[in-house]
């Protein structure tokens, strides 16, 4: 049996996702032998995290300071949204470092299976912003799946009578494949060679 204090450690961690309990076990074992600093710091540094990080009010991308710096940023085109699903995704993009436009982040996307529909997602402040910051086009940045596929329909639906121009990505990735994974080159690739949306 295992001392409380390394089976408490053991169970913290096996919340995380990708974490099974072996991944666990070496995680908890390899901090007890690190430099007790170390693991102080590690410790703070989630809990400052959690503190300081929080939504911003127009964009809904994680941020220390709202509105983040991107809608902060008057050098960047306001005309151009790019919609993502998680800001892991906005993440993604702007590593890749050539889009310039800004974001807006959903939150997920439309499922009927998981029960996910259009009141729990972001669209109700992206009509607001369509209007409020005279948007010309919106970029969906799905992640190629059915889910995906339903809620890019949907906004094109609901925003294009609103005299916007609604494009989608070419991600060029197979059904199940996810923007966060996708390297540099493939999402300017993707979008570069963005559609617009029938
Ligand atoms: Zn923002």
């Amino acid at each position: 049996m295992l001392p409380p204090s390394l089976e408490s450690a053991i169970t913290h961690l096996t919340k995380l996702p990708t974490i099974g309990r072996r991944s666990a076990e070496r995680l908890a074992f390899y901090l007890m032998r690190s430099p007790k600093q170390q693991v102080e710091e590690l410790a703070a540094a989630l809990v400052r995290m959690r503190e300081n990080l929080r939504r911003c009010s127009r964009c809904h991308n994680i941020t220390e300071e709202d509105p983040c710096p991107i809608c902060r940023d008057d050098r960047r085109d306001t005309k151009v949204i790019c919609v993502v699903e998680e800001a892991l995704d906005a993440i993604a993009i702007e590593s890749a470092g050539h889009f310039r436009g800004r974001y807006h982040i959903l939150g997920g996307c439309l499922s009927p299976l998981k029960g996910v529909t259009a009141s729990d997602l972001n669209f109700d402040s992206l009509h607001k912003r369509i209007e409020s910051e005279s948007v010309e086009e919106l970029i969906l940045a799905m992640n190629p799946s059915v889910d995906g596929e339903a809620t890019a329909v949907y906004m094109s639906q609901r925003f294009r009578p609103r005299g916007v121009r609604i494009t989608r990505i070419a991600l060029g990735l197979p059904m199940g494949g996810t923007l966060e994974h996708a390297d540099g080159q493939t999402l300017h690739r993707a979008l570069e060679g963005r559609r617009d949306v029938e």
